[in-house]
């Protein structure tokens, strides 16, 4: 595809999004039809009948086998038996299958889904700041952002991940807010945007938010909600207050700026802290006692040069913490390596204490803990939980069925430890968003994948073309 032609056609497709809302991609484009999931796409009422059920809520518990009601992209009922007709709702067969909340990723760049694997053993000074944050990230175009917003969130999906903070970082101007925010619309994700700020003259950030607000967000019932990514500088962090935003802050290493934040009244509940490695005890307790929660990202922090996973500081504090990818130029999305990599690491590191003769150690964590991390933590982290995070009825029916019946993980002995420890992306089967059919037999609905795939390599293409850096595929 020529660049002239490519850029035309991601244009047009753009603008088709932008006018139609929904289903941006032609019905035509999908996989043969499935009569099942025709049935389901109209039904208003859905069951998910004899699945290994985990709703990680602790009031409701979780069930050896169980049945799922959905009614109108809400979770209605979670209980054995539940007794409806074929005529009065469409009825899915989760024998052998886990079903489980969707998984929340609490911090992602997604307009990176171009450079995925393009940093492959970069860590974040000098590389991933020379190449990614000051060059690449520069040339991106609206349509480049709306590309990379789309296959990250789309690729999400297909792993299992149904909400996500996305942390745009891209906003060079108002048409690139635009874009990214359309992108996430057009995956059908469910998503916080966290407006950061972007490169250039043009970009307008902090004020332009109260346009997004206004044009993006004026509705609490959708799948987007927006907030502000804020640096240290009091007077931005201020503009979340001013503006009614959640605030979403990447500190590490350096607490003092943290602690003056606090002094200064401005932190406050619902706000998100990205990384957390090495802050000293008041910065943690001011984290904590102004309601807010915190982002960890074990295999790009560990990969990258971030500084050691917080996870356990998270817990000394008394804190639950959330879990999430950052970005994919150097490590994976999927919340199964993430959930492996908490898990491993927090236990190493106890048992390396205790190996040293410490006394008294914090438990270890177990399965169960991990997948909350990646469920209702995250959902609180993204001040979704009311919405998501855990099989609550009354709540959207965010929801995976992870099937269990291949030689690669059968037989089951254990849920929790075959979800975090022993799946992988390819068990995921079928993703609900809101009740919406996302996924259906490990593939995404609705999704023209050609047209998808070819739209993104020709972004990435200019992308790096204009950065003058070199691709690299075998090095
Ligand atoms: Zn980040």
């Amino acid at each position: 595809m020529s660049r002239t032609k490519g850029g035309a056609s991601r244009r047009a497709f753009l603008k088709a999004g932008a006018v139609a809302a929904a289903a941006p991609f032609p019905a035509s484009a999908q996989t043969p039809a499935d009569p099942q999931l025709a049935r389901l796409k109209a039904a208003r009422r859905v069951v998910l009948r004899g699945g290994v059920v985990l709703t990680l809520d602790r009031q409701i518990g979780d069930f050896v086998r169980a049945d799922v009601l959905i009614e109108d992209g809400k979770i209605r009922e979670v209980r054995p038996d539940i007794q409806v007709s074929a005529e009065s709702a469409e009825i899915i067969d989760a024998t052998n299958r886990i079903v489980t909340p969707g998984f929340v990723d609490t911090h992602s760049h997604s307009y990176q889904g171009l450079l995925r694997g393009f940093l492959p053993n970069g860590v974040v000074y000098p590389d991933y700041d020379r190449d990614i944050q000051n060059n690449i990230t520069s040339r991106y175009t609206p349509s480049d952002a709306w590309a990379g917003v789309l296959v990250t969130a789309l690729g999400m999906i297909d792993m299992g991940t149904t909400c996500v903070v996305d942390i745009s970082q891209v906003a060079h101007t108002p048409e690139h807010s635009d874009a990214n925010i359309q992108a996430l619309r057009d995956a059908g994700i469910r998503a916080v945007f966290a407006y950061s700020r972007g490169l250039g003259p043009a970009a307008k950030y902090p004020a332009d938010l109260a346009r997004m607000k206004v044009a993006h967000f004026s509705s609490a019932d959708q799948l987007l909600t927006p907030a502000l990514a804020v640096s240290t500088d009091p007077k931005v962090f201020a503009m979340a207050r001013e503006l009614d935003v959640r605030a979403v802050l990447h500190i590490r290493l350096n607490s003092a700026p943290l602690i003056a934040l606090a002094r200064a009244g401005l932190m406050k509940p619902g706000d998100e802290y990205v990384h957390c490695a090495h802050l000293n005890d008041e910065a943690w307790r001011a984290i904590r006692d102004s309601g807010g929660r915190t982002s960890h990202s074990p295999p790009l922090e560990m990969a990258m040069g971030h500084g050691f996973p917080a996870i356990q500081d998270a817990l000394d504090h008394g804190m639950r913490p959330s879990l999430s990818c950052d970005h994919a130029a150097t490590v994976g999305m999927d919340m199964f390596g993430m959930m492996r990599t908490a898990f491993n690491l927090q236990r190493l590191g106890i048992q390396q204490r205790q190996r040293n003769g410490e006394q008294n150690t914090p438990p270890l964590l177990t399965c169960r803990e991990v997948l909350e991390f990646a469920t209702i933590e995250g959902a609180r982290c993204a001040a979704l939980d009311h919405k998501t995070g855990t099989l609550t009825p009354g709540k959207d029916a965010d929801l995976l069925m992870l099937r269990y019946d291949d030689p690669n993980i059968w037989p089951l002995n254990n849920a929790c430890s075959a979800v975090v420890n022993l799946m992988n992306p390819g068990h995921v089967e079928n993703v609900f968003v809101a009740g919406k059919v996302r996924n259906w037999r490990g593939a995404l609905v609705d999704v023209d994948r050609a047209r998808v795939l070819s739209l993104v390599a020709a972004a990435r293409d200019s992308v790096v073309r204009k950065s003058g850096l070199p691709m690299n595929l075998l090095g």
